[in-house]
């Protein structure tokens, strides 16, 4: 039985054979100091569609 994981941007739930690892960066505000700042992360996504690029483009507003 293969771990499923969950696409961030479509939200499919395919085996982690299907999916690759993407770092989307996204303007993010300091907690404390309250100043703007470019943060990233890294997310999984469909290895065989565009879930990756969409969503980077999701975040860059
Ligand atoms: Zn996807």
């Amino acid at each position: 039985m293969s771990e499923l994981i969950r696409c961030a941007y479509c939200r499919a739930e395919r085996p982690a054979n299907e999916m690759k690892a993407g770092k989307i960066s996204f303007r993010d505000r300091h907690l404390v100091t309250r100043k703007a700042f470019v943060n990233n992360k890294t997310n999984y996504y469909c290895a065989d569609k565009p879930c990756h690029g969409h969503d980077q483009m999701a975040h860059e507003g």
